[in-house]
């Protein structure tokens, strides 16, 4: 109608066209971590032609697909060596990968810490859901002891991951843990860490309501949102010993932010040329 202004949302751009609606459950977290990010992004006016974006398998893992941004969505497990050649290759590029805690730390935990190990320039966001979402709900690396899932219907019986412990004690520059109930914190988090250079994490505890949040008597979408909330206590400590997690207190903040350490891609990139030099100097002949 004439005079009538389209309403269009200010995000719009960033999501690729004709991919909504997307598959999340009402109340679910994800959407909240995918907001978080694409507001980072509006807020360093970052260009979208610098950025990659790398998922695996899960609900998580779809934010490949509806980002209007380089992207790419692999195997169960595999975004971060995929993410690793994409850097490597393209160190230009700002690397992101974006999955769940089943994804990244169960079948994918090996790569999860050589990366941190080897100091890799990306960022890691991590859902952390407590359980496998997409898949009926099982247990998964990071299921709280006792909770019910479908593959632990008596309680799990596992030790979990405090991935903010691992992430640290492998040798992540940044490590922060928030909830899908700090939104404001979770954006300034990831511009942040968009902006450093090294291996980066952040954990986000994610509700699942219709999975793990059912079986645990979480309450609605609302009320486990709101428990996030009450439980969560802010330290400003930067000291991973401090990052607990448990049913009735979950420790957020920042945990590790170091400068300095030498990056995988600049010392692989920075050898190569030296050999490429002596090479051409005569010092060094390669065999083919
Ligand atoms: Fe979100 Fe859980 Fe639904 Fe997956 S199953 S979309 S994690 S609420």
């Amino acid at each position: 109608m004439a005079g009538r202004a389209e309403l269009r949302h200010p995000l719009e751009k960033y999501v690729r066209e004709g991919v909504l609606p997307h598959i999340w459950c009402p109340g679910c977290g994800n959407g909240v971590i995918f907001n978080a990010f694409l507001r980072a992004l509006d807020d360093l006016s970052f260009d979208l032609d610098r950025l990659a974006v790398i998922s695996g398998i899960g609900c998580m893992g779809r934010v490949s697909g509806y980002v209007n941004a380089p992207a790419f969505h692999t195997t169960h497990g595999r975004a971060i060596p995929l993410a690793f050649g994409v850097k490597v290759a393209r160190p230009d590029l700002k690397v992101v990968v974006i999955s769940g805690d089943g994804d990244l730390f169960a079948i994918g935990g090996n790569h999860f810490i050589h990366a941190a190990r080897r100091n890799v320039d990306m960022l890691v966001i991590c859902a952390n859901n407590f359980n496998y979402g997409m898949t009926g709900g099982q247990v998964g690396p990071t299921t709280p002891p006792g909770s019910r899932t479908t593959s632990t219907p008596y309680g799990s019986i596992e030790h979990p991951f405090n991935l903010v412990q691992l992430a640290a004690s492998v040798g992540a520059i940044y490590v922060a843990r928030w909830t899908a109930a700090h939104p404001r914190r979770l954006r300034e988090s990831i511009k942040k860490a968009l902006r450093k250079h090294g291996f980066c994490f952040i954990e986000v505890i994610s509700p699942c309501p219709v999975g793990f949040g059912r079986r645990n008597q979480m309450g609605t979408a609302r009320e486990f949102m709101r428990r996030l909330r009450e439980i969560s206590v802010l330290t400003k400590a930067k000291d991973p010993s401090e990052a607990y997690i448990g049913p009735d207190k979950i420790v957020i903040g920042e945990f590790v932010d170091v400068e300095g350490k030498p990056e995988f891609t600049d010392l692989i990139w920075g050898q190569v040329k030296e050999v490429q030099a002596r090479v051409r100097r005569g010092e060094l002949r390669i065999a083919l």
